[in-house]
């Protein structure tokens, strides 16, 4: 039976280490602050909105959120909106909450975040830094994906890591952050996507498998050898009667039968969920180091 990957109990170590680092960048006068953007009313996306907030204000990152109305707010507003945030010293981090409306290009947005203050990762300048390995800021759910597995003592040098999905906020992301020469990396790594004849082929053959293609249950246990590390990033809301509000949250991993062959394994939820937000806590504080670092003769 599979030991546990503890999401939640290593987010929250990380967010008391954060704490600390905070409390020391406020006596040297810089307190982090992060900008939130969210346009419109997606149920989810303040859902997600509110979690980060109460995460900031406990390892005291300072932030706002800008609530924008989805049919008034336009384009040309919203970028005025980054520009100054851009311009703004005390600012280090900026995240526009995806999605926005179908009238707003997503592409523009992103690019107009100042690709220092990009704490998401997004700004194609980030993902070019990550991708030849250079200092940037990483995407926050692969990040934390590669925090689970070195903070759970897994090696990964050397190791057959399969990842299921090439979506730019996961799958291709973590499959770059794995491949490079580097500690708590160094793998060998094969991703998987919807044109794969037989999927299993590859999934049999992970020494780690990382999972992120928003498919309830898609990994059985006759599709894992044994003693597999298994990172289970989906998020699936699956109708359930039983709950209060009508659904519960599922993994892409059949967590009965795999669980019986894999030596660690990610729950849902409590897994990757927790660390996605730790990281972007993590990013916001590195980029306010650097504010101090840059003032420093
Ligand atoms: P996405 O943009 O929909 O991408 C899914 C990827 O999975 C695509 O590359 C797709 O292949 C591949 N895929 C889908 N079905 C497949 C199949 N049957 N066989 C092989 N490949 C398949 O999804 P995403 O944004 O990466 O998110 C994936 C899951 O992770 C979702 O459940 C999401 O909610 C969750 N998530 C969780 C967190 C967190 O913080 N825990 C963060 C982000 C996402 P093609 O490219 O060929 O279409």
């Amino acid at each position: 039976m599979a030991s546990i990957i503890d999401g939640k109990a290593i987010a929250r170590q990380m967010q008391d280490e954060m704490k600390s680092d905070v409390d020391k960048l406020v006596k040297k006068g810089v307190t982090p602050r992060l900008e939130v953007v969210l346009v419109g009313d997606d149920p989810a996306s303040h859902v997600y909105v509110r979690n980060k907030e109460r995460a900031c204000e406990k390892v005291g990152v300072e932030t706002s959120t800008h609530r924008l109305p989805a049919a008034e707010t336009t384009q040309k507003q919203l970028l005025e909106l980054i520009d100054s945030f851009n311009r703004d010293p005390k600012i280090h981090g900026i995240l526009v909450q995806l999605p926005l409306p179908g009238h707003i290009e997503e592409g523009a947005v992103l690019n107009a975040i100042d690709p220092d203050k990009d704490v998401d990762g997004f700004h194609p300048v980030n993902v070019g830094r990550m991708v030849v390995g250079e200092p940037g800021f990483l995407p926050c759910t692969p990040h934390g994906i590669q925090q689970l597995l070195i903070r759970s003592g897994i090696e990964t040098k050397g190791k057959h890591v399969v990842v299921v999905g090439r979506s730019n906020i996961v799958g291709k992301p973590v499959a770059n952050i794995l491949l490079q020469k580097k500690e708590g990396a160094n793998a060998v790594v094969t991703v998987v996507h919807t044109a794969a004849p037989d999927m299993s082929v590859f999934t049999k053959q992970a020494d780690i498998l990382i999972v992120a293609a928003g498919r309830p249950g898609m990994i059985t246990g006759d599709m894992v050898k044994e003693g597999v590390v298994v990172i289970d990033v989906g998020m699936n809301r699956v109708d359930d009667p039983t709950k209060e509000k009508g659904f519960r949250l599922t993994g892409d991993v059949d967590f009965d039968s795999v669980s019986k062959k894999a030596s660690w394994i990610t729950p849902v939820p409590g897994g990757v969920g927790p660390m996605t937000i730790t990281m972007l806590l993590h990013n916001t504080i590195q980029s306010a180091r650097k504010t101090l670092d840059l003032k420093k003769p």
